[in-house]
C-alpha cells in the first residue's frame, strides 16, 4: 500500500481528478470518526464543509453500510448524487425477499444471543449487523456471534470493527454499487474511499486506470493499492481534491 498523499503519487491524484470521476465514501470511519454509540457518528464541522465544497465540484455519492435513512440523516444538508445504503442494498425496488429473511434472522439471533452483556443487533430491514463494542469479553462475544450466525442458511458474515455484517444471499456488495453508480452517473473512473472490511469489496474490484481504492489506515490484508494515514486525513484528502478540481477548469477533463 503507498499514501495517496505523498508527492510521488500526487499526479495520480490529479490524474483522476481532471478525468470524469465518481467520488465515493463509505461514511463511519472514513467520513465520520468512529465512536463508542454509533448513533452519535457524526462529520467533524470541517470534513461536512469540505465535502460540500467537493461534492459542488464533482458527482459525490456515500456507500455506507446503515441504513439509507440513517446515512441520510447524518450527511446533514449536504447534497450528493445518491446516497446507497446496507452495503448496497438501498435503494432498491424488489426488496420483499431480503425483508423477509432478516426479519427471521433477527428473530433467531435475538433468542440465540439474548442474554450475551454488551452485544446488540442492529435491525436495519435489509440486512443486519451485530455489534459487540460494549462487550466486555470481546472475544467471546465474537465466538457466539459467529456460532449464530453460521446456522443462518446463505448469510454472507462481513467482519467489520467490533461488529459481524450479515447479508442476504444474493445481495448486492459495495463494489457491486460502486461500479453500478459510476455507469449510471456516466462517469469513467472512480475513486473510493473506506476503512473497513466491507470496503474490499471495492478495492478488490481491481480495474486498473478506472478505479483508484483508497483505504483509511494501512492494512497488510487489504486489496486497497493506497492509503491515508487515518480518518483525520479525510480532510487533507478532499482539500487537495477541491484544490485539483478547482484548477482544472470545467468539470470534464480528459480521461487519465
Ligand atoms: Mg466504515
Amino acid at each position: 500500500m503507498r499514501p495517496i498523499l505523498a508527492s510521488e503519487n500526487r499526479s495520480l491524484l490529479r490524474q483522476y481528478a481532471w478525468s470524469k470521476v465518481l467520488l465515493a465514501f463509505d461514511f463511519d470511519g472514513t467520513l465520520a470518526p468512529i465512536v463508542a454509540d454509533r448513533d452519535r457518528a457524526r462529520m467533524r464541522d470541517s470534513t461536512h464543509r469540505l465535502l460540500k465544497l467537493v461534492a459542488s465540484l464533482y458527482p459525490c455519492i456515500v456507500v455506507s453500510g446503515r441504513a439509507r435513512a440513517d446515512v441520510l440523516r447524518r450527511l446533514d444538508g449536504v447534497r450528493l448524487r445518491l446516497v446507497i445504503g446496507n452495503h448496497g442494498l438501498e435503494p432498491m425496488r424488489a426488496s420483499g425477499d431480503f425483508v423477509r429473511t432478516v426479519r427471521r434472522w433477527v428473530a433467531m439471533l435475538s433468542a440465540r444471543l439474548r442474554g450475551l452483556p454488551g452485544v446488540d443487533i442492529e435491525d436495519k430491514r435489509l440486512s443486519l449487523a451485530i455489534h459487540y463494542r460494549r462487550s466486555r469479553r470481546k472475544k467471546q462475544a465474537l465466538a457466539a456471534i459467529r456460532e449464530a450466525s453460521a446456522e443462518l442458511a446463505g448469510a454472507r458474515a462481513i467482519e467489520g470493527k467490533l461488529v459481524v455484517n450479515l447479508l442476504p444471499p444474493n445481495a448486492p456488495h459495495k463494489g457491486l454499487a460502486v461500479q453500478r453508480a459510476r455507469d449510471s452517473l456516466c462517469c469513467d473512473t472512480a475513486l473510493y474511499v473506506g476503512d473497513d472490511d466491507t470496503d474490499e469489496d471495492v478495492f478488490s474490484l481491481k480495474e486498473p486506470g478506472q478505479l483508484l481504492g483508497i483505504r483509511v489506515g494501512v492494512s497488510s490484508e487489504s486489496s486497497a493499492p493506497y492509503f491515508i494515514r487515518g480518518q483525520a486525513q479525510i480532510d487533507t484528502l478532499l482539500l487537495e481534491l477541491a484544490r485539483l478540481r478547482a484548477k482544472s477548469g470545467p468539470v470534464q477533463g480528459a480521461a487519465p
